[in-house]
């Protein structure tokens, strides 16, 4: 069932865990996501990146493709196709495509600048019944080419983003996007209850979700986070498991080499990783 994110993340705060958003690729990608989150019946969030949607033949495509899926495969978990880290254009392309959530990412405009824009999306957002998340800090790391240093969020700027209307507010606390590097100093679990002091219930996404211990994970959520983004990690099992059938001479042997016999050990990796990802947020058994 495609719906907005609004109230599947409201729950998530109330019940203390969080619903993981999974950036997709191509279809083995969508259908691994699609299928553990039925098996387990967790809410889930595919994510969408501009790179990925431009890749997968434009936001349209992608739309189409989702909704198909969630009725072919009788998918009646909340699912919500997010675009993440979208521009103004970008944001305005999905809500047109069908989309059921938008991030509008405005963190590197000025403040005054990044208001009016998501004050603008909010509007247009909400009357078609689509959630939109914003970001305040830039969170670190590479993202489609846009590289942010792992900015912390100042508090009172995450209160006045909430404050426009936004359904859900990205911060950043230190979390960047990628692998993290050996010297990372962790997240920054002050400035986030600073930040959940000031902006109340309002859901909190945790971006850059790969490689960050699980106790951090753990004590994210209990301050508040209610989203949490994961795409490195399926993208490192998906790689490894295909590596693995090929290193093996897999594709070498009979009909190996089939493509559907040769992503699927990337495809069952994927649907691992979300499920173990899914049971440390909490999510399973919550749609
Ligand atoms: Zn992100």
């Amino acid at each position: 069932m495609l719906v907005s994110a609004t109230e599947m993340l409201k729950k998530a705060v109330a019940g203390k865990y969080a619903v993981g958003q999974f950036n997709i690729n191509n279809l083995e990608w969508t259908k691994a996501i699609l299928q553990t989150a039925q098996e387990n019946n967790s809410p889930v969030i595919l994510g969408v990146s501009e790179g990925a949607g431009k890749y997968m033949c434009g936001f349209k495509t992608v739309s189409a493709m989702v909704k198909a899926m969630i009725e072919e495969l009788n998918i009646t978990v909340p699912v919500a196709l997010h675009l993440d880290h979208g521009t103004y254009d970008g944001c305005m392309k999905c809500i047109e495509a069908g989309f059921s959530s938008v991030m509008f990412d405005g963190s590197h405009f000025p403040i005054e600048e990044n208001k009016a824009k998501t004050t603008e999306l909010v509007n247009i957002c909400h009357s078609k019944g689509i959630s939109i998340e914003a970001e305040v800090g830039a969170i670190g790391g590479e993202e489609d080419g846009v590289i942010g240093s792992g900015e912390i969020a100042d508090p009172n700027e995450c209160k006045t983003i909430a404050d426009l209307g936004v359904d859900f507010l990205a911060a950043g606390i230190g979390n960047i996007h990628g692998k993290y590097p050996e010297n990372w100093k962790g997240l920054d679990f002050d400035a986030l209850a600073a930040i959940k002091t000031l902006i109340g219930d309002l859901p909190l996404v945790l971006h850059g979700g790969t490689g960050i211990p699980a106790d951090m994970i753990k004590k994210a959520i209990s301050l508040g986070v209610a989203k949490i983004n994961v795409n490195t990690e399926c993208q490192l099992y998906f790689q490894a498991a295909t590596r693995k059938y090929i290193e093996e001479g897999k594709d070498l042997q009979g009909k190996g080499f089939d493509p559907r016999k040769l992503l699927a050990p990337g495809f069952e990796a994927i649907k691992e990783i979300v499920k173990e990802k899914m049971e440390l947020f909490g999510s399973i058994n919550k749609a």
